[in-house]
């Protein structure tokens, strides 16, 4: 018997980590989805920065559907095709040498973390395992990356924390050349902090980090989780950059909603995982790896990061114009499609609300933290679905700033 499900049933049967939305999605093709009663929406926020290509494209659909007739999964006592062109295809067109995969952006990052914290071990000895990331940062849920990210909110409760983390502010120069030093197996930063509010790094910051890394043989990890598969108008956003990480961790957009994740290095520094170091048994399934060699393809394409800066500033501007009929958005940051707009001084850490009424008005978006409007939308949308996602914000804009007038 199947039993009528609605947001309720949510409260009864699932542990309750999260506060859904209570409208419940259906379908989806490109940017639009659809609930089970059929309404409508415009989708701005990519399943949080995931559906890149956009709802049920026919090319990934293709992908997944011949590669489920083949076989879904082997385990790694085995490769497999689909994961080995999907490894080339990464390795040809980024700085690294060696990619290691699991299933999510956390595994990815827990991975680059013990991989450093390994290299510094074999060739430095015990005492170098200090691991150096930035306040606000996320880096995924388990103890380890959950401790490295700097949200203490998303830590409290599960202590005691693995030790040998610290914590300094981000984009502040001064701050990382002090506290780098050789005690440090490894720097990890996110090139645009994503959930700790669209906080894009400044140049210099990310080159002072390189060097600092490269002086005190610790290793630059970049976490592109977010940022990466052209969500930033470059495959990669440390191609925008000019700054090369000695490992890099990408996920989020790479299975376009498959779950798939990969840890990309270089040849040196993968030989200090040997055979047995790590290991996943979903990592580099044939069912996710056909996905995200079809995403690859499709993403790593010059015309399509033009038009991801195109769109940028269509997507930058239309906010701004919105935020100043409203004085709704105090500004609007972010490099490619990943852009937050941080709400006015009288609307201060009130973002979820007006999320929650673009939900009503039929566009979604995301936040960044309590005071940040989050898009990342595909980025294939329309310029034509942007219009209309923009104008069912201000709709949504126009009932919070009267109501709260
Ligand atoms: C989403 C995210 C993660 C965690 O990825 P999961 O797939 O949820 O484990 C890690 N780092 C960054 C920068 C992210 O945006």
């Amino acid at each position: 018997m199947t039993r009528h499900i609605s947001r309720k049933t949510f409260d009864e049967v699932m542990a309750p980590v999260y506060a859904p939305s209570s409208i419940i999605p259906h379908k989806a093709r490109a940017s639009r989805i659809w609930d089970i009663e059929g309404r409508e929406y415009i989708d701005l926020g990519g399943g949080i920065a995931v559906t890149a290509l956009g709802h049920s494209h026919p090319e990934l659909l293709r992908a997944l559907h011949t590669q489920a007739d083949q076989v879904w999964h082997l385990s790694n006592y085995f490769t497999n095709g689909p994961v080995l062109r999907l490894a080339q295809k990464l390795v040809d067109a980024t700085f690294a040498e060696r990619v290691f995969f699991a299933s999510s952006g956390t595994e990815a990052n827990e991975a680059a973390l013990k991989l450093a914290r390994r290299v510094a071990h074999d060739r430095f000895g015990a005492d170098k395992y200090e691991i150096i990331s930035f306040n606000q940062s996320f880096h995924g849920r388990t103890l380890l990356t959950v401790s490295v990210g700097g949200q203490p909110k998303y830590a409290q409760g599960f202590g005691p924390p693995p030790g040998g983390i610290t914590h300094i502010p981000y984009n502040d120069i001064e701050a990382a050349q002090r506290t780098i030093s050789k005690r440090a197996c490894a720097v990890i930063v996110e090139p645009v902090q994503g959930e700790g509010g669209v906080i894009p790094a400044r140049r210099e910051f990310l080159h002072a980090l390189r060097a600092a890394c490269t002086q005190h043989n610790a290793l630059l990890i970049f976490d592109e989780v977010q940022t990466g598969v052209g969500r930033c108008g470059a495959l990669y956003a440390y191609m925008e950059y000019g700054v090369t990480p000695d490992i890099l961790t990408s996920a989020k957009a790479l299975g376009n909603g498959f779950p798939v994740s990969a840890m990309l290095t270089t040849a040196e520094i993968a030989q200090h995982f040997p055979v047995g170091a790590h290991g996943s048994t979903y990592g580099g399934n044939p069912l996710g790896a056909a996905v995200a060699e079809k995403v690859i393809d499709l993403v790593n394409d010059p015309t399509l990061f033009a038009d991801v800066k195109r769109k940028h500033a269509r997507l930058a501007e239309g906010l701004r114009q919105m935020g100043a009929r409203y004085r709704l958005f105090k500004e609007v940051r972010g490099m490619g499609l990943l852009v937050g707009a941080q709400m006015a001084e009288a609307f201060k850490n009130r973002a979820q609300e007006l999320i929650a009424l673009g939900i009503q008005h039929g566009v979604f978006a995301l936040t960044a933290g309590p005071d940040t409007v989050r898009f990342a939308p595909s980025l294939l949308i329309s310029d034509a679905d942007m219009d209309e996602g923009l104008a069912r914000l201000e709709a949504a804009a126009a009932t919070f700033t009267h109501t709260n007038a």
